[in-house]
């Protein structure tokens, strides 16, 4: 029987890839629905290719008429806005749903379909960012595995398989340093949104590569390890690794360190993700250590990227902070693309941001959508001193 697959943000990066290994593994998943944001004719494109039986488009309502034909074209049952994501996790049997929505708008699809016990293959980072607590307690009490997509958590989670859980004494997360390792803080003050687009290793979406190069993208993967395998904050380190090819790492208590090594291609995380337990052959490159001659590591620069530290911050003091974290540097950040303030303002202005937060504790995804709103206004109103 092929897996049943609901792809929620099957147009983005890593919604395409999910579809490439649908497609080099014929007849061991079946798309039952897919959902886009705005890019409908990449959508229309998948429709075609892998017959779901439905779709969701959350945010082309200017391209309603031609969605709508499209759906009639092609005999899917067509879902809109935001609330459509939860409908198709409710009225589609799936074995496994890919979260792989961008944004808090994947929040509540994935808290259903964690009740309705579906696996969830996770690459949304705000659901366990603003709602690590809500999420997992959620999953464990109901015996639903949360599967993560992103490198670091996939090699940890193949990491812990070494020993029991109660052995683990840290989790090391590994990071690129993104595109301005080693730079001074002065020289950040000039950079422009090219230059942050360019990663060394990795090809990503633009909001994740511009929160790799303020290294909030750690911390933020700190946030969501943190609540995905259950380890206290100050049990997690982050550890700068500009090659990329070691994802990550558990030590154990007698002292040994697992690592998982892997050429950077987010195909093989998804691959492992989708296939789990199981192991497949594929037709990846090989990792060639020799060729790669040497692996480095070295501390984070906290100093010129304290981004990391407010990250460990907003997750000590829990509750909302996380959110009003997030949602500061979503705001940071579409003003900085749109030229407004630099790039060595963008931790500026979320320090701001959470100095200006109480903090709330979070009962509901409605809480979580106050303090992001509120953290969102003071951080497009914030000036350069
Ligand atoms: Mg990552």
């Amino acid at each position: 029987m092929p897996k049943r697959l609901i792809i929620l943000g099957s147009t983005g990066s890593i919604g395409t890839q999910t579809l490439q290994v649908v497609r080099d593994f014929p007849g061991e998943f079946e798309v039952v629905a897919l959902s886009a944001n705005t890019q409908t004719d990449i959508l229309a494109g998948q429709v075609k290719e892998f017959s779901p039986r439905a779709i969701c488009v959350s945010n082309g309502l200017s391209e309603k008429e031609k969605v709508r034909e499209l759906a009639r074209r092609s005999g899917v049952d067509l879902y809109l806005g935001q609330e459509g994501l939860t409908q198709l996790v409710e009225k589609y049997e799936a074995d496994m749903v890919v979260v792989a929505t961008v944004g808090i708008a994947g929040l509540v699809p994935t808290l259903r379909a964690i009740e309705l016990g579906r696996t969830i293959a996770l690459a949304n980072k705000e659901v366990l960012v603003t709602a690590g607590e809500l999420v997992m307690s959620e999953a464990r009490r109901r015996g639903v595995a949360v599967l993560p997509i992103d490198s670091e958590h996939n090699a940890i989670f193949q990491c812990l398989s070494a020993g029991p859980r109660e052995a683990v004494r840290r989790l090391i997360l590994t990071a690129s340093g993104g595109p301005f390792r080693g730079v001074t803080r002065e020289k950040l003050r000039n950079v422009t949104p090219e230059d942050v687009m360019n990663h060394p290793t990795w090809k990503m979406g633009r909001r994740i590569t511009i929160d790799c190069a303020t290294l909030l993208n750690k911390g933020f993967e700190v946030i969501e390890a943190h609540h995905l395998f259950d380890i206290p904050l100050e049990r997690i380190e982050v550890v700068v690794h500009p090659q990329s090819i070691v994802h990550s790492m558990v030590e154990f208590v007698d002292g040994s360190v697992i690592a998982q090594l892997a050429i950077t291609d987010m195909y093989l995380p998804i691959q492992n993700v989708l296939f789990y337990p199981r192991r497949v052959a594929n037709n990846l490159p090989r990792l060639d250590l020799v060729s790669l001659g040497s692996l480095t590591f070295e501390a984070p620069d906290l100093e010129t990227f304290p981004c990391l530290a407010y990250a460990y911050e907003a997750a000590r003091k829990g509750g909302t902070f996380p959110a009003v974290l997030n949602a500061a540097d979503e705001g940071a950040i579409s003003r900085f693309l749109k030229g407004k303030i630099g790039f060595a303002d963008i931790p500026v202005v979320i320090r701001h941001v959470l100095d200006q937060h109480k903090g709330q504790p979070v009962r509901s995804v409605d809480d979580i959508r106050e303090a992001s709103l509120g953290a969102h206004r003071i951080a497009s109103h914030w000036d350069a001193p």
